[in-house]
């Protein structure tokens, strides 16, 4: 199949105002950093310098605990749900109003294509807000006892996959449940979490509920350590949640870590072919494989091994990749140098293992870091493309012939954030749902999120729920 030419269809940047340079979110202001220290955020996509960045150091964090804990003890907890709630719902119209300016930044910032910003993160960060007012006076009907208290000052700390959404996902529940935060985006996309304090202020949020300080991992590690914070929030890599885990154990902080993944979608012979090549697509390629819950395994039942391939390489050869900001878009750039030299090194791992690597041919923009939609047949379980997460765009094939082998091969991993199951059978989705040790099990589609279900991991994925009524759990006093 020719893949059709369309003419460039790019969202304009003109709906962004961007600043040379952002203070940190402190107390409802924006303030300089103490030491003065500042960093450069720049596009992926071309490496233009998009603004100045402050780089917060100790002093500053615990500014912001400081802020924090006032607005925690003389305001918000003291707040009723009612009212706490209005303030939700209000950032949530407020996302909703600015909605494209956010979905071009996200992209400009991140290098996702706009058609995900605006389709998938932006929708879900108002969800998010819209769903967790609604609890914010109705607590005592949660399952959590009959008047459940807050925590305190909650620490969260997000990166860089779907920063707005991490922010949603962490903040909203923390606010309906009457904590205050402060905020660590990653370092390498700071700026839809800024136009965030900007909107806290917009919609007249009480000063010093929403703290945001950016930095890089020494600001995240002296947040997560600060002696001011009740509750630890992360989501990023394992490595760095199980630092995370040792500093916050001999403390009374209570913790929630959602960390990494390497999902198995997994397909049988009487699966919807095209439909199941969309589900691998979308498993692994949306977001250029940066997603914690990624397809990045995919199981093909021996069966259709040939015609699943032979499916998928076709729908490969007709992926767009470039312009983040058009709206053709369907692979757009790779986060940043670092994340680009990681899938880099573990696809050439795959190959010196014995792997075959396969991308369809694709022209790659000079400029930026991008990768190639890639596909690994041949793998075993045994090769580290098959164990470690990439966290990019980059499939591994194998194969399988029993559901008992399918369950074997789909649990044989340290992780266990998500699975994916193809077949037409209702019987069999059930049986293969309750024996994968997975936190989220898709059934006939893959990578679809809603603020009323719960998302989280077994194993080294992590512990503790986000969204939904569990997802309160975490910033409850229970
Ligand atoms: P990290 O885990 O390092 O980053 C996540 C967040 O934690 C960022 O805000 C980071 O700041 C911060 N951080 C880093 N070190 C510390 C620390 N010691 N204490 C507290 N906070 C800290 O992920 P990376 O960006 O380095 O990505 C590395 C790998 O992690 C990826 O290749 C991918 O495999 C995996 N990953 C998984 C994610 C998931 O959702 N499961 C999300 C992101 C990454 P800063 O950005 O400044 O480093």
């Amino acid at each position: 199949m020719a893949k059709f030419e369309y003419a460039p269809a790019p969202e304009s940047r003109a709906v962004v105002s961007l600043r040379e340079s952002y203070g940190l979110f402190i107390g409802g202001e924006f303030a300089p950093g103490v030491d003065g220290r500042a960093f450069k955020t720049i596009s992926p996509a071309t490496e233009e310098v998009l603004a100045e960045v402050t780089e917060a150091g100790p002093a500053d964090v615990d500014r912001a605990v400081t802020a924090a804990r006032k607005a925690y003890e003389h305001t918000w907890a003291l707040m009723p749900g009612t009212e706490r709630a209005k303030y939700l719902f209000r950032i949530a119209r407020i996302v909703q109003e600015r909605a494209r300016e956010l979905a071009v930044l996200e992209s400009l910032n991140n290098g996702k294509p706009i058609r995900e910003s605006r389709d998938v993160d932006i929708p879900l960060v108002a969800a998010h807000f819209f769903y967790y007012a609604g609890w914010a006076d109705k607590l005592e009907y949660a399952g959590y006892g009959q008047a459940p208290r807050p925590l305190g000052v909650a620490g969260q700390v997000i990166p860089w996959n779907f920063p707005l959404l991490m922010l949603a996902w962490k903040i909203a529940p923390a606010l309906a449940c009457g904590n205050t935060v402060v905020l660590k985006p990653a370092e390498t996309t700071p700026l839809t979490a800024l136009a965030f304090a900007e909107i806290c202020q917009q919609a007249d949020l009480p000063p010093g509920v929403v703290n945001i300080i950016t930095g890089a991992g020494e600001t995240g590690r002296a947040l997560v350590t600060h002696p001011g914070i009740d509750k630890v929030a992360f989501t990023g890599s394992t490595e760095v949640g199980k630092e995370i885990a040792r500093a916050c154990a001999p403390t009374r902080k209570k913790l929630t870590l959602e960390l990494g993944g390497k999902a198995a979608n997994i397909v049988f012979e009487d699966a919807p072919i095209d439909q199941a090549v969309e589900g691998i697509v979308n498993g692994i390629f949306f977001n250029q494989g940066h997603v914690c819950c990624a397809g990045s395994r995919l199981l093909v039942q021996e069966s259709v091994y040939s015609e699943v391939m032979a499916a998928l390489r076709r729908r490969l050869g007709t992926l767009r990749l470039g312009d983040p900001l058009d709206k053709n878009t369907d692979v757009g750039a790779i986060n940043s140098a670092a994340q680009l030299a990681k899938i880099r090194e573990l696809s050439q791992v795959g190959e010196a293992e014995g792997a075959e690597r396969w991308s369809p041919p694709c022209d790659l923009p000079v400029k930026g870091f991008w990768f190639p939609p890639t596909v690994f047949t041949g793998v075993s379980q045994a090769h580290r493309i098959a164990r470690e997460e990439i966290f990019g765009p980059v499939l591994s094939v194998l194969t399988f012939r029993t559901p008992a082998e399918a369950v074997e091969k789909a649990n044989n991993t340290p992780y266990g954030l998500s699975a994916g199951i193809w077949t037409d059978k209702g019987s069999l989705i059930l049986w293969m749902a309750s024996r994968l040790r997975a936190g989220v099990v898709w059934a006939n589609t893959f990578n679809k999120f809603d603020p009323t279900s719960p998302f989280g991991g077994y194993k080294e994925s992590g512990y503790g729920r986000e969204g939904g009524r569990h997802g309160l759990e975490a910033y409850l006093d229970v």
